[in-house]
């Protein structure tokens, strides 16, 4: 089998092949921290975290990057409105942001680099582009001169000069020489504060979005990188302008396949930042907001139901939906563990290591099942990573084992040979869903506080325990105790009332 990926550059599938052989490179452009994350922050991570993992399953080395734009007039404008400075605004909401794409599930990017730290690479970008007479320096601003680049439009197939009208301002002004040339460096307009302006050989300043990702691409993953990711919306002119300068500067391609994945929509309303209702529907669609109501498997799930080139529709209903989904799977892992009489989420078995056993013909037939759905995940997985191919399989992979502990009834009958296939089976079943980042572990904290159920169900057994030690019926009350810390649960009694926590 091999991976398949679509690539826009070329509009088409095309075999992959990593530049260097067993090693991958990924580029994700990633979040200006101007504002809190929200869900839409969190697909590409998601979905870049899932192509990881499973490539890395593929045995490559895989090397991922995601810049942090901390230099940039949205930034400054925040600080400036909320009265701080930008570089503490700036790493206040990216310690918000590591820790929702942690809580996602999302611990696999290898580097994070930040603008402000890489100044010197971009100004030599800059002087490497100038030197090849690709950028010339107007009024302490440096542009990038699209007409030296004949390639300019290749990646979204238009063209500079079709470009939206508010980038005249400058030829207007008589700064650019085409409309289509865009900034790389910008000169330090005088109420700026300090610490987003840089020295630099065109006077004071800073960088301009674009030349950021391209310099921090190059000086961490070298001049052509494997796979360059971003949401749809960054296709032009963002990574149309990366690949100018990053090309005009190497003569190499700067990436081999760019990917895209598809943006939120809300109530399958794409988001526009001119709806009147859009501030409200930011609210509440911050990732924070979002992980105290949902859990983050939840979430997770919801964004890999979808093909990552689709629209991601988040709403009530698909909320519900993946809930519906995801509980079948946790059904399921309850159910292996009765009939396994161990933990599910720990199996080290798979169908494969069992092949060879001999068995009447419903443990062959079962046996045979498995791994042929085992083949169509991985299938799936190699078609451009459809992930809700493979969840589709996920299912029925989970119906199959179903009806067999049904049929073998090993939940009431024990069986020695049914059990090792039913661990051999669920074992195939987790290392597949662990390919896409599900039940990794026990959801046990966040599945149950989905519905807010956890407080009070909480409430009451600490209701009941002290109702119980009053009456002196301590061992009901140490009951309650030690069963809640088998389930993660922490009690603490304090002069107050007792404290609970999960750990
Ligand atoms: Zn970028």
């Amino acid at each position: 089998m091999s991976l398949r990926i679509y690539n826009t550059l070329s509009g088409e599938k095309e075999l992959f092949e990593s530049v260097k052989p067993g090693e991958v490179s990924i580029y994700l452009c990633g979040p200006t921290v101007y504002k809190p994350a929200h869900i839409g922050h969190a697909v590409g991570p998601v979905i870049f975290d899932v192509i990881k993992r499973y490539l890395s399953f593929k045995s490559y080395r895989v090397k991922w990057v995601v810049n942090v734009t901390d230099v940039e007039d949205k930034l400054i404008n925040e600080a400036r409105a909320q009265g701080r400075g930008v570089m503490e605004l700036a790493r206040d909401l990216e310690e918000k942001y590591v820790a929702g794409m942690s809580a996602l599930g999302v611990r696999s990017i290898d580097h994070m680099p930040r603008a402000s730290e890489h100044i010197q690479e971009i100004i030599q970008h800059i002087q490497m582009l100038i030197s090849r007479d690709a950028a010339y320096a107007v009024d302490g601003d440096v542009y990038f001169d699209v007409s030296k680049d004949a390639d300019y439009g290749k990646l979204s197939r238009r063209k500079s000069e079709e470009q939206f009208a508010g980038t005249r301002d400058g030829l207007v002004q008589g700064k650019k020489r085409n409309p289509g040339d865009f900034a790389m460096w910008k000169a330090a307009k005088p109420d700026e504060p300090d610490d987003v302006v840089y020295p630099s050989p065109w006077g004071r300043g800073r960088p301009g979005w674009h030349i950021e990702c391209s310099a921090l691409a190059m000086k961490l993953l070298g001049e052509t990188i494997d796979i360059h990711g971003g949401g749809l919306d960054l296709k032009f002119p963002h990574h149309e302008n990366e690949i100018a300068q990053s090309e005009t500067a190497t003569g190499k391609p700067f990436a081999r396949f760019w990917l895209h994945n598809g943006l939120t929509r809300f109530n399958t309303k794409k988001i526009s930042k001119s709806d009147p209702e859009f501030e409200k529907v930011m609210a509440s669609l911050q990732l924070s907001n979002l992980l105290t109501k949902h859990s983050p498997e939840l979430l997770r799930f919801l964004i890999i139901s979808s093909h990552y080139r689709s629209p991601i529709d988040f709403s009530d209903d698909a909320l519900a939906a993946s809930k519906t989904g995801l509980n079948t799977f946790y059904r399921l892992m309850e159910r292996l563990e009765r009939a396994i009489l161990a933990d599910p989420y720990k199996i080290a078995s798979q169908i494969e290591n069992i092949r060879d056993m001999a068995g009447e013909p419903m443990i062959r037939d079962f046996m045979d099942k498995i791994m042929n759905l085992r083949v169509r995940f991985l299938e799936a997985m190699d078609d451009d990573f459809n992930t809700a191919g493979a969840i589709g399989v996920l299912f029925e992979m989970a119906g199959a084992i179903n009806r067999f502990i049904d049929e073998s009834r090993l939940e009431t009958q024990a069986n020695d040979q049914n059990r090792v296939v039913v661990q051999a089976a669920g074992g195939s079943f987790v290392f597949m869903a662990n390919i896409l980042g599900l039940l990794c572990s026990k959801p046990s904290a966040g599945k149950l506080s989905e519905d807010g159920l956890t407080p009070k169900l909480m409430e009451l057994l600490i209701d009941v325990r002290k109702l119980s030690r009053e009456a002196k019926q301590y061992q009901i009350g140490d009951h309650i105790r030690a069963e809640l810390t088998k389930l993660g649960v922490t009690l603490e009694d304090r002069k107050d009332g007792t404290q609970w926590r999960i750990e």
